[in-house]
C-alpha cells in the first residue's frame, strides 16, 4: 500500500526537473497525478518517463485562461484534487540598476500571479483535508547578488503560506512550503551557465553538506508534506538546502 494511494495530484511544471521528480514520487507513493507544462514535446517525454497514473495538460501558469482549462479538465476526469505542488516557476538576475520591467512582469506573473491563480482556481475541487505545497527557494531568505526579483517571488510565495493557511482553516486544507538549496535541474543548469560538474564544483566548498542536492530529495519533502505523515504540519517553510541558508 502506498502512503497516497487513491489520491489525485496536479504538479506545475511537472515535465523537467523538481516538478518531474516530485511528480515521479507522487506516483509511486499511489497517487494518480497531472501534471502541467508549457512546451508538449517535454510532457510528453515526462508522460513516458513516469509510465502510469499520468496525465499531461500543456499550459501556462501565468495564463488564467490556462488554468481554468486545467481545473476544468481535472473536474472533468476525477473530480477533485488532493494534492496541489505549485511547482513552476523562473529565475533570472540583474543587479539592482539593471532589472527591466519586462523582466519583473514576466517572473512575477509566473512565480506569484501564477501560484496565487493556480490555486484559487483549483479551490473548488479541493477536499477536506487536501494538502497545498508551495514551490519556493532559501532565495526568499537571502540577499544573494543580482536576484533581487527572483527573491522577492520566493518570499511573496511563504508569506501565501502563512495567510491561505488562515484563510483555510475552516475547510481543514493544509498549506506549507519547501524551499530547496541548490539543486541540479536543467532550471539551475540555465540560470548559472555550468552543467553538472560545474555545479558540483560550484557548491562543494559553499553547502555545509559539501555538495549540489538532487531533484529527488525534494520529492523526498513534497510526499512527506502531501500525505497524512504531516498531518500536524501547516503554515511551516520546510528547508531542503543541505544547509547551505541554515548556518
Ligand atoms: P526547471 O526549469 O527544470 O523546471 C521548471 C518547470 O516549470 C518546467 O517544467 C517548466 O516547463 C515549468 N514552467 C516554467 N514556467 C511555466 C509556466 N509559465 N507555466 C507552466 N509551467 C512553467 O526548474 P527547477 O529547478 O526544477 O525548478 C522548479 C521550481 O523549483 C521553480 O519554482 C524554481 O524556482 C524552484 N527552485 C529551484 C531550485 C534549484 O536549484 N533548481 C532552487 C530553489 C527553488
Amino acid at each position: 500500500m502506498g502512503k497516497l494511494d487513491g489520491k489525485v495530484a496536479l504538479v506545475t511544471g511537472g515535465s523537467t526537473g523538481i516538478g518531474l521528480a516530485a511528480a515521479q514520487r507522487l506516483v509511486a507513493d499511489g497517487a494518480y497525478v497531472f501534471i502541467t507544462g508549457r512546451r508538449k514535446g517535454e510532457l510528453d517525454a515526462a508522460v513516458a518517463q513516469i509510465g502510469r497514473n499520468v496525465v499531461a495538460i500543456q499550459g501556462d501558469v501565468s495564463k488564467l485562461a490556462d488554468l481554468d482549462r486545467l481545473v476544468a479538465t481535472i473536474r472533468e476526469a476525477k473530480g477533485r484534487i488532493d494534492v496541489l505542488l505549485a511547482n513552476a516557476g523562473v529565475a533570472d538576475s540583474a543587479a539592482l540598476g539593471d532589472i527591466s520591467e519586462e523582466q519583473f512582469d514576466r517572473i512575477f506573473d509566473i512565480n506569484v500571479k501564477g501560484t496565487l491563480f493556480t490555486v484559487q482556481k483549483a479551490l473548488p475541487l479541493l477536499p477536506s483535508g487536501a494538502s497545498v505545497i508551495l514551490l519556493s527557494s532559501v532565495v526568499g531568505s537571502k540577499g544573494f547578488a543580482s536576484r533581487s526579483v527572483y527573491s522577492a517571488t520566493k518570499a511573496a510565495l511563504r508569506s501565501f503560506a502563512r495567510t491561505w493557511t488562515t484563510d483555510l482553516k475552516s475547510r481543514r486544507i493544509r498549506v506549507n512550503v519547501v524551499s530547496p538549496g541548490a539543486i541540479d535541474t536543467p532550471g539551475l543548469q540555465g540560470l548559472t551557465k555550468m552543467g553538472s560538474d560545474g555545479l558540483a564544483d560550484f557548491y562543494r566548498d559553499r553547502v555545509p553538506l559539501g555538495r549540489v542536492g538532487r531533484p529527488e530529495e525534494i520529492a523526498n519533502a513534497v510526499s512527506f508534506l502531501a500525505s497524512d505523515e504531516s498531518s500536524y504540519v501547516a503554515g511551516t517553510e520546510l528547508f531542503v538546502d543541505g544547509g547551505l541558508a541554515q548556518v
